[in-house]
């Protein structure tokens, strides 16, 4: 069953305003990204670089071989598919 943004806004309403969300397995959400104006994503997972195919962000995975995940092209990425963004 999908959930529209809406849906969940009045979902959320309902819970209290200052606890932390988190996943299933306490993971706490780390942002949000939107997907062609018809799909919004939850994440958990830090943002480690971009993309060299379409240039969005991309995500830490635990997918063995693909250390990271582009929701824009929908696929996990090699790291040589990856540009990964220099830690400061
Ligand atoms: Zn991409």
């Amino acid at each position: 069953m999908s959930t529209t943004v809406k849906e969940l806004i009045k979902l959320l309403s309902n819970y209290n305003q200052d606890s932390i969300v988190v996943n299933h397995e306490n993971e706490e959400f780390v942002h949000l990204i939107s997907l062609d104006g018809n799909r919004t994503k939850i994440s958990v997972k830090p943002k480690i670089g971009e993309c060299n195919e379409c240039g969005s962000s991309v995500h830490q995975t635990e997918v063995i071989d693909y250390p990271a995940v582009c929701t824009n092209c929908d696929e996990n990425k090699y790291e040589f598919e990856i540009t990964r963004t220099k830690e400061k």
